[in-house]
């Protein structure tokens, strides 16, 4: 992971407030990397900051897919994912999805404000960060009993 790391950003409908109040108070900060983001919370962010963001499909309509995917092939190195505690969500497993390739492929993640806060103030923010990754050849050459 590079110092100008690529950001994905979501956030559920009850939750995009406070994710743009978030990319408010740390738009200093967001400047330095390149973001993401599903397709509403993109738009949402982009006309906040007056900073380009890489806008996927909406979540519910496949865009929380599509950032689990560019984890897995290393298009997105770190994922800010304001999910609603408190309400169920059309798109529940695509959620549970994307926090497992997350967890897989051992990227930063943070669920609220409080988590953003001290990931974004860590000095690792502003290093080249090796982290560790799963072992495809191991897991491609498993033994499987026929
Ligand atoms: P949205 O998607 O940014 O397009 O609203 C977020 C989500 O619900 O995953």
């Amino acid at each position: 992971m590079e110092v100008k790391k690529k950001i994905a950003l979501v956030a559920h409908d009850n939750m995009k407030k406070e994710m743009i109040s978030w990319c408010r108070r740390n738009q200093e900060e967001l400047k330095g990397h390149r973001l993401f983001g599903t397709g509403t919370t993109g738009r949402l962010v982009s006309e906040a900051l007056g900073q380009e963001v890489v806008r996927f499909i909406s979540g519910p309509l496949g865009g929380d897919q599509q950032i689990g995917a560019a984890i897995a092939t290393g298009e997105i190195d770190f994922l800010i994912f304001f999910w609603d505690p408190l309400e169920a969500q059309p798109h529940d497993p695509d959620i549970k999805a994307l926090l497992r390739l997350a967890a897989v492929w051992n990227i930063p993640v943070a669920c609220n404000v409080a988590t953003a806060d001290f990931v974004i103030s860590s000095p690792l923010m502003q290093k080249n960060y090796a982290r560790k990754l799963p072992d495809h050849q191991s897991h491609n050459e498993r033994k499987i009993e026929l």
